[in-house]
């Protein structure tokens, strides 16, 4: 019979304020209540376009990673 040795991580997510999206130029405004308003052809995935990632939300995600003590730069 095999031993099997349980492993557990955790997926944590969270929603940054940032003026941006993750990916694109795009407003991030988690209130607008109307449907396909703060998108772009990078929102869309569209072919022949290309995300650029927030270095506003890096540098969240590092301060949060520092505040952790899961990133030391
Ligand atoms: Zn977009």
């Amino acid at each position: 019979m095999a031993v099997y040795e349980p492993t557990i991580g955790l997926e944590i997510h969270a929603e940054l304020r940032t003026q941006t999206k993750m990916f694109c130029s795009s407003k991030n405004d988690p209130d607008e209540t109307r449907p396909n308003v703060n998108i772009c052809p990078v929102c869309l995935a569209h072919p022949g376009t290309l995300p650029v990632i927030n270095g506003e939300a890096v540098r969240h995600v590092l301060r949060v990673g520092t505040a952790l003590n899961t990133y030391s730069p």
